[in-house]
């Protein structure tokens, strides 16, 4: 019989990014015991994604922020080309793509990163999910019952399951040997 070593929550998440809020909404509205940790003290404040593509924007749709999305963005501005200092034309930066059933979207739709972070975090709190700001995983192990987490501050957490929603260099991959990011450029 194995030992029971309690656990704190089912699912530590560890990343508040765009990929950790957005499982931290879909398992708090399954009623999953979850714990996003991230190790700043606040959400990301910049942008790199803001392009949010078609099928993104049906997953906000069924995970309930699709609306608050909208709402934040619009589409994306037409492309100018340029030469020797003289405007040529505008162009679009895509086609279209046609609607279809099960397709709703046709484009991407802009949004700042920090604003589609800060819609996801608001859906979360509101289904009763947690992030836990300041918190750096240093280090995970697992065991036959789940994992222990290590922080570089505070208590240690004690999960069933954990998941790497820490980005491109993630500490979780790096310490439970998992794969690295095979499209990230570093130490990823
Ligand atoms: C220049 C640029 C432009 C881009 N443009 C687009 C775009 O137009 N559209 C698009 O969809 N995507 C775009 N992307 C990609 C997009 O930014 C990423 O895919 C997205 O940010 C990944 O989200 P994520 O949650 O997986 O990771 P991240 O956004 O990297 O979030 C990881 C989180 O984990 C936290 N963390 C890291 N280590 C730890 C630790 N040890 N303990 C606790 N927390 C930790 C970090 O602080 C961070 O908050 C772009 C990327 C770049 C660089």
């Amino acid at each position: 019989m194995g030992v029971d070593v309690g656990v704190d929550v089912d699912v530590l998440v560890v990343g508040a990014g765009a990929a950790g809020l957005a499982l931290g909404v879909d398992l708090a509205r399954r009623g999953v015991r979850a714990l996003v940790v991230e190790r700043d003290g606040r959400l990301f404040p910049g942008s790199r994604g803001k392009g949010i593509q078609p099928r993104t924007m049906e997953v906000f749709d069924d995970l309930g922020v699709g609306d608050a999305v909208r709402a934040a963005g619009g589409p994306y501005p037409a492309g100018m080309i340029w030469r020797d200092g003289e405007r040529l034309r505008e162009q679009a930066m895509w086609d279209p793509a046609e609607v279809e059933e099960g397709s709703p979207y046709r484009e991407p739709w802009m949004v700042p990163q920090w604003r589609t972070q800060e819609i996801l975090f608001a859906r979360l709190e509101e289904l009763g999910g947690r992030v836990a700001f300041g918190r750096e995983l240093v280090g995970i192990a697992q065991d036959g019952e789940g994992v222990t987490a290590e922080f570089a501050d505070g208590e240690p957490v004690r999960a069933r399951y954990a998941v790497a929603a820490d980005g491109g260099r993630s500490t979780v991959r790096r310490t439970a040997g998992g794969p690295r990011c095979g499209g990230c450029s570093g130490s990823g």
